[in-house]
């Protein structure tokens, strides 16, 4: 397997492959972009068919993550972890006290969180090891209650605040007053969301794969619930994505009647070239890592002695982040992820080192 032919690895600082046989660990960490500051990203335990899929994972992941910190204004850059493993079966103590080692030997320049297949506790584990672990710490949500680590409400939130400005921008509207809203996923950041959407007064269209979400969606929230696959073709106002990626390509777009789409999903483009079809619609679409970032918002604050009232104010300025990609995409007529992309890199790649005086 070559590394260096690799056409993921274009721009990235470097990758560390970590192994520890006795734990069974073998990881890698890509460190993408460090101008704005250390590299932050979650560690997703997976169980990859290959160690080339993993590579291809872990440097996608962590060349968004310098996007995204760098859109929300972070001191950031970006990073990501990635553990080859069945959670279910290979996750142990000694295992996850050894890439806590692996992480602590980078002497800070990542800092690792949450990911799928890893969670509070798991982090709470490597944090023996090492101190750069976030995200373990109790935080506190929009209606005052403190959970332990979970970012989920705080990129629910996010989604809300961006899901009104890109209502504000494509239908005028200034609330969510009877505003039609498809929901696919309802998994911790939908499910939360779906809440703080009909407390807006929105009405929802959900789905989910598993029927137990459904059914509760539809007790509580009043929601129309549909098939997985007829979620596109729904006549609502808004596409709200919060389960997979790729979920925007040839076959889903021409069914869309939503002239908003604007959710949680990381990498919602199957292709760059998607977002170019759906400006061709007159769809809007919120740029997924702008729209998403209000749990990595609120993972920063835990940096500077958690204020939750800043974290808040911070994560509503998702709406402000938007408005602007949303003005220089009409100026231009250029897709918004195609503007979203320009912004990041002016933002992470003016940012130079000071040099020692
Ligand atoms: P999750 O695993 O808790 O929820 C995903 C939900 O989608 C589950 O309920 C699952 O059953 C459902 N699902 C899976 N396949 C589906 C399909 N084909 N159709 C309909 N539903 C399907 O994940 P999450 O933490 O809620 O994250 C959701 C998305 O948001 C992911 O793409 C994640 O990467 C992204 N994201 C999450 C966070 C966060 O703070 N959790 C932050 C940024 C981005």
């Amino acid at each position: 397997m070559s590394v260096f032919n690799n056409v993921h690895l274009r721009d990235h600082k470097a990758v560390v492959y970590g192994f520890d046989p006795d734990a069974g660990l073998r990881a890698i960490i890509a460190l993408h972009n460090t101008s704005r500051g250390p590299a932050l990203g979650g560690c997703r335990m997976w169980a990859y068919e290959n160690e080339e899929q993993a590579l291809a994972d872990v440097l996608r992941l962590s060349r968004s993550m310098t996007y995204k910190s760098a859109m929300a204004g972070l001191r950031f850059g970006g990073g990501k972890a990635v553990i080859i493993g069945d959670p279910r079966r290979d996750k142990t103590e000694a295992l996850l006290r050894a890439m806590g080692r692996f992480i602590d030997s980078l002497g800070g320049r990542y800092i690792t969180a949450e990911d799928a297949g890893m969670g509070v506790e798991d982090l709470k584990i490597m944090a023996k090891e090492t101190n750069h672990v976030a995200g373990i710490a109790d935080r506190q949500d929009i209606d005052g209650k403190w959970r332990s680590g979970d970012p989920s409400p705080a990129t629910a939130y996010g989604v809300l605040i961006g899901i009104q400005a890109s209502v504000r921008e494509r239908l005028g509207r200034s609330d969510l007053e009877d505003t039609r809203i498809a929901i696919q996923g309802l998994g911790h950041v939908g499910w939360c969301l779906a809440h703080y959407l009909q407390r807006a007064g929105a009405r929802l269209w959900v789905t989910d794969i598993r029927p137990e979400a459904c059914e509760r969606a539809a007790a509580e929230l009043d929601a129309t619930v549909v098939e997985p696959n007829a979620i596109y073709a729904q006549p609502v106002d808004v596409f709200t994505p919060c389960a997979l990626g790729a979920v925007l390509n040839d076959q889903s777009i021409p069914q869309l009647q939503a002239r908003v789409v604007a959710g949680s999903a990381n990498n919602q483009l199957a292709e760059e070239r998607h977002g170019e079809m759906l400006r061709r619609r007159e769809i809007l679409y919120a740029p997924d890592y702008v729209i998403n970032a209000g749990g990595v918002i609120d993972i920063a604050h835990g940096f500077d002695g958690y204020d939750p009232r800043q974290a808040r104010l911070h994560i509503e300025r998702i709406a402000e982040t938007l408005a602007e990609i949303y003005r220089r995409a009409r100026r231009s007529a250029n897709p918004t992820n195609r503007v979203a992309d320009l912004i990041a890199e002016e933002r992470f790649q003016l940012r130079r080192p000071v040099a020692a005086a």
